[in-house]
């Protein structure tokens, strides 16, 4: 399937000079939903995962049905302050601005083998703090899925050594 055809970019959102990428005409269409994780569950199948962490709120979208479709966990990442239990934090810059992401402290067994989910990959920032979460909570980390990269923001540098997989990039 096109999934790039299924995605609606819009220019100058949230701010001048960024061309947005919305996953929301793809995420209506269900076969098309469905067939974007269906590819990314043939590609992550052989990876023995047991937990998917992803960063709200984009990445519980995709990173929700991953967990079903893969019969693995998912745990959430969220902005500080929003998680109900006890949490650990991390620091981090996104494509326009910068922020605090939070875990549950109880949320990954050392060792449990972790892959990060997000719908995009820009700077990369927001999927580092989302590893550096992980890696603080000792989870093991055999990569990092996204629906759409931005190549030409290189985040992949940020993440030297992950397998990463993307649905589409531009
Ligand atoms: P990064 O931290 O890699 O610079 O930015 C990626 C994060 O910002 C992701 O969580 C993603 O949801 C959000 N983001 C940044 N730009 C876009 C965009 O054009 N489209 C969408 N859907 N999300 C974006």
């Amino acid at each position: 399937m096109d999934f790039k055809e299924k995605i609606r970019v819009i220019p100058d959102f949230p701010q001048p000079g960024i061309r947005f990428k919305d996953i929301t005409t793809l995420l209506k269409e269900g076969p098309a939903y469905r067939a974007a994780i269906d590819t990314m569950v043939e590609r992550l199948k052989d990876k023995k995962i047991d937990l998917i962490v992803g960063p709200e709120a984009r990445g519980f979208v995709v990173g929700a049905p991953l967990a079903y479709a893969l019969g693995a966990g998912f745990v959430p990442v969220r902005k500080a302050g929003k998680l109900p239990g006890e949490t650990i934090e991390t620091e981090y810059s996104l494509e326009y601005g910068k922020d605090k992401l939070a875990i549950h402290r109880d949320a990954i067994q050392p060792g449990q083998r972790v892959l990060v989910a997000d719908d995009l990959l820009a700077t990369g920032g927001t999927i580092s703090a989302t590893i550096n979460l992980v890696r603080q909570l000792q989870g093991e980390l055999v990569g990092a899925a996204f629906f759409i990269e931005l190549t030409y923001l290189n985040g992949r540098e940020k993440l030297q050594g992950i397998d990463v997989f993307s649905l589409v990039q531009y």
